[in-house]
């Protein structure tokens, strides 16, 4: 009977004695019964083994949950990598389609047979240069000018047309024409040099300019839209703006290009902007804009170019 009561007892205790919380006293009370009891050893081997299932089983609860923490902490950062490159993949196709529609009104513009073209730069306060040039049924005339305060002053005029490699400079104040023949004329028709949007015309060229490039839009003149283009490259300092009806450039700005000094110093005394506008005219050059004139009148002289190649 004595026995079957320390049992209970020792049985009571068993619990606080596995996790470690029972007095000294009672620990060595358990322990000497333990010793002489095989009820209680069992009974203290089995509540050590419920022990370690029960551990085993909130293992395994953890492991669950913390696989779902970090299932749902990958999807998360999936999504948003996704995201942003489809985020970014759409903000490049659509600059792309912005690109590819510049080029090519660009190129059905500078496909007419009836073309104006005029560049204007300022340099220098109170100076701008002009270039005009006509473009009529594969003649061209290109006109260089010099505006200022005391008006304007044509410093050279040139004709050429496609099926010649001649052409013509002629200066009007001094009465003089220069011919100039050969294989060089040919190569220096420039008309349809159309800055940025020349020679732009193939899919990888496209795709580069795409990388290449940021682009806004604005308005300008009567409320026509503009792209302007910023080369990423070169933080933006240089620009170009691009009318989006004929997908011809109509400003370049390339900024803080010009700087002047105080007279034999280094000292800054202005940092200006370059800038360069373009006009077009589409259908307005007549035969007369294009055909050269009488040279009667005129000292005419003639510059060959045709290179002889020496024998031996
Ligand atoms: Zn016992």
């Amino acid at each position: 009977m004595k026995d079957k009561k320390e049992c209970e007892i020792v049985q009571d205790l068993l619990f606080n004695y596995v996790d470690g919380i029972l007095n000294p006293e009672s620990k060595k009370l358990v322990e000497e019964h333990l010793t002489k009891c095989v009820d209680c050893q069992s009974r203290l081997k089995q509540i050590n083994d419920d022990t370690k299932d029960k551990n085993v089983k909130e293992q395994i609860e953890l492991d669950y949950l913390k696989r779902i923490r970090v299932k749902t902490k990958i999807k998360t950062i999936t999504t948003a990598i996704v995201t942003i490159i489809l985020i970014c993949f759409i903000m490049f196709f659509n600059n792309f389609i912005k690109i590819n529609t510049i080029i090519n009104r660009a190129e059905k513009s500078l496909q007419s047979n009836n073309f104006y073209k005029e560049t204007s730069q300022m340099l220098i306060d109170g100076e701008t240069f002009i270039t005009k040039e006509y473009y009529k049924d594969g003649k061209y005339k290109s006109v260089y000018q010099v505006y200022t305060d005391s008006g304007v002053e044509t410093q050279m005029i040139e004709y050429t047309n496609t099926d010649t490699d001649e052409r013509i400079y002629i200066n009007e104040t001094e009465k003089k024409a220069v011919i100039e023949k050969g294989e060089l004329s040919k190569i220096k028709n420039n008309i349809k040099y159309v800055p940025f949007v020349i020679n732009r015309n193939s899919l990888s060229k496209k795709i580069g300019t795409t990388f290449t490039y940021t682009i806004d839009v604005d308005t300008y003149d009567y409320g026509k839209e503009y792209y302007i283009l910023r080369n990423k490259k070169e933080n933006a300092r240089w620009e170009i703006w691009i009318d989006k009806e004929t997908g011809l450039p109509i400003k370049e700005i390339n900024r803080n290009a010009i700087k002047t000094f105080y007279t034999g110093t280094n000292v800054v005394r202005e940092v200006k902007d370059m800038v360069l506008e373009y006009n077009y005219e589409f259908n307005k050059v007549t035969d007369e804009d294009v055909d050269v004139p009488d040279l009667s009148g005129y000292t005419v002289e003639t510059t060959d170019w045709n290179f002889e190649i020496p024998s031996k």
